[in-house]
């Protein structure tokens, strides 16, 4: 069957998944969740969406009823994705989130267990557990072809915006630029050496006091160490341009991309040379890959389900008390 899926929050990353299900092949977009009527409205028209498919922020529990929608793809600020997501599996609906899928791996377990209760599949928006460069490098270090790994760097960051935008406001980020696009560092040093971390160390800078307010931070660097030995150096920024690079090193061999992590191709090169898999459209491969994971059951190279966000969620709360203390803060995943 093909996965009936339902976007819970229209704006611009909305937008984006929506613009690339047009090309899924076992996903359709069937269905919409929005406090704004006249954008319902447009989305219906360009997406064919019937009318007993819009739901809004009050009455979307009454979805349960609706025997045409499989899936909610919450894609709301990061601070209401905890009682949404909640509310969908109440409502006895797949949940995808995109990340951070909460703002404190507290909120992030009780969706697990929500969607456990309820018996609905809790899928994460990692999309670059997808993407085929990405996949090699994790195929190479698997086979051993790196040797044993020793480092590995995440440079993530842009410079934000509009002061106003929720992104800047606590309440509904969590944080800034961790919450944001340093978890693609977290995440992507896990997948890339194949390791969870057991300590972490951190140290926060901040320039623009007036736009990163307190509980928003602008750049972060952060470390960590990993069972092996092996250790990570990463930055997270909103404050820093052209910020998009993962470096891997092992002792017989490295990998590294530049852009690691972007919407756009995604380039990089090994030892053995450049790396030449197929660009894809994320999002458009995400989503069939997740209508295969809940109805066929197929296992991911990389997990995406909500224990795996709850590991970077534990990371996030644990750099922040590093930054916080000073301290190393040794975590359990
Ligand atoms: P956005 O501001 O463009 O869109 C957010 C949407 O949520 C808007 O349509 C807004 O109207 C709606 N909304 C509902 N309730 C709201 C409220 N109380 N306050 C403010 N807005 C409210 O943001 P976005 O860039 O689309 O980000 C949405 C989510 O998607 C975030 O969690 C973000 O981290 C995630 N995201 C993921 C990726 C990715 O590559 N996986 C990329 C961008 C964003």
């Amino acid at each position: 069957p093909v996965l009936r899926v339902a976007i819970m929050g229209l704006g611009s990353y909305g937008e984006r998944v929506a613009e690339a299900m047009r090309s899924c092949k076992k996903a359709k977009l069937v269905g919409v969740v929005s406090g704004t009527p006249s954008k319902i409205k447009t989305w219906q028209s360009r997406y064919g969406i019937p009318a007993k498919n819009c739901y809004n922020y009050e009455n979307f529990d009454a979805i349960k009823n609706n025997p045409d929608i499989d899936a909610v793809y919450v894609i709301t600020p990061n601070g209401l994705h905890h009682d949404e997501v909640i509310r969908v599996a109440k409502a006895g609906k797949h949940a995808i989130c995109e990340k951070p899928m909460a703002i404190n791996a507290k909120e992030g377990q009780e969706m697990v267990d929500a969607c456990k209760a309820a018996g609905v599949k809790l899928l994460v928006g990692y999309r670059m557990h997808f993407e085929p460069k990405t996949l090699e490098v994790i195929r190479m270090r698997k086979a051993g072809e790196f040797g044993k790994i020793k480092f590995f760097q995440g440079l993530c960051g842009f410079t934000i915006g509009d002061p106003t935008q929720w992104r800047l406001n606590k309440q509904l980020s969590g944080g800034g630029s961790m919450m944001d696009i340093g978890i693609y560092a977290i995440n992507g040093s896990r997948y890339m050496t194949g390791e969870d971390p057991v300590w972490v160390t951190a140290q926060e800078t901040k320039t623009d006091h007036i736009k990163f307010k307190e509980g928003i931070d602008e750049t972060i660097q952060f470390q960590f160490g990993f069972p092996s030995g092996a250790t990570a150096s990463c930055l997270s920024t909103y404050a820093m341009n052209n910020l998009d690079r993962f470096f891997l090193d092992g002792t017989d061999g490295f990998a590294e991309m530049q852009p690691s992590t972007g919407y756009g191709p995604i380039m990089g090169r090994t030892h053995k040379g450049e790396l030449n898999q197929p660009i894809t459209t994320h999002q458009t491969v995400q989503m069939d890959e997740m209508a295969a994971i809940i109805f066929e059951g197929k296992q991911p190279v990389v997990p995406i389900d909500g224990d795996e966000a709850v590991k970077d969620l534990k990371l996030i709360d644990a750099i922040y008390r590093a930054a916080k203390t000073g301290e190393k803060v040794e975590v359990k995943l």
